[in-house]
């Protein structure tokens, strides 16, 4: 019972418009997720299976957990988030209990979503881990209780890595995490679109212009453009008179300190 205390149900309110670009990812999401947790009827009238597991991979910052979160609430579902290292060091020594137990209030708390971030800690490729037998263990437990989530129960689990390359292949057999989806960096219009999300409470001065900084910002994650229109937040509030708004000069200005985490070698990496 006391791991089960510490699993915590949030019921997250990222909508999809949250989320500038990746409207592919969107739209799988949406038929293979939304659609059979409201819909659960008419899947088992045409037959169709819904999938069990999706793993989201791709660069870190690139809005796989948002991508997550927003499922859970576009569906009405519960959302229970673990990280995987959290599964090895929180509950050292019983993680298999924990993977039971996280199932477990998932389905007591159905429909639901359960996220696992960083999965490659705990699910490694064989000689990817120090602690081999144990992490065996985990992934056993795992995988039986993925295999013991049936149509009805209205679990769905995602799973996100940066390292899909060390994920271990017993994950991804059918009935398991069989979609697997790329979360790649955002292109020019999906910057656009990031750029006007997170800009959309600044006051922002009339020499703002976000289609120009969506050029300039070749290489940024979600993440780094959301730490970027912070710093040029914070960077027009420092001015002693200045005028109360954001200008380009601050975002500029705040481009110098906050850099882009993408390079050309991590893309032909994915
Ligand atoms: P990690 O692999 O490091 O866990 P992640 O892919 O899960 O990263 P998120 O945690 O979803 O990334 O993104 C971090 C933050 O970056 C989000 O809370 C959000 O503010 C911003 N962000 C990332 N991608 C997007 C996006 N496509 N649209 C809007 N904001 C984004």
């Amino acid at each position: 019972p006391s791991a089960l205390r510490e699993i915590h149900i949030e019921i997250p309110k990222v909508r999809w418009n949250d989320i500038g670009g990746l409207e592919e990812v969107k739209q799988e999401l949406r038929e293979a997720i939304e659609w059979p947790l409201k819909y659960p009827e008419r899947f088992r009238k045409m037959g169709i299976r819904p999938p069990k597991g999706i793993l989201l991979f791709g660069p870190p910052g690139t809005g796989k957990t948002l991508l997550a979160k927003a499922v859970a609430t576009e569906s009405n579902a519960n959302f229970i988030a673990v990280r995987g290292p959290e599964i090895l060091s929180k509950w050292f020594g019983e993680s298999e209990r924990a993977i039971r137990e996280i199932f477990k209030k998932a389905r007591m708390a159905a429909p639901c979503v359960i996220f696992f971030d960083e999965i490659d800690a705990i699910a490694p490729a064989r000689g990817y881990a120090e602690d081999s037998p144990a992490m065996d263990r985990i992934v056993a437990q795992l995988l039986a209780e993925m295999d013991g989530v049936s149509r009805l129960d209205n679990v769905v689990v995602i799973a996100a890595t940066n390292r899909p390359d060390i994920v271990d292949p017993a994950l991804l057999r059918p009935g398991r995490f069989d979609r697997i989806i790329y979360v790649p960096p955002p292109d020019l219009r999906a910057r656009f679109e990031i750029l006007k999300i997170h800009t959309k409470n600044m006051p922002l001065a009339r020499d703002v212009d976000l289609e120009e900084l969506a050029k300039m910002t070749e290489g940024y994650t979600g993440a780094d453009i959301e730490i970027l229109t912070r710093e040029a937040g914070l960077l027009a509030m420092r001015e002693i008179n200045g005028a109360g708004e954001i200008s380009m000069k601050h975002f500029i200005e705040a481009m110098k300190k906050i850099k882009p985490s993408i390079t050309p070698e991590m893309i032909k990496f994915y």
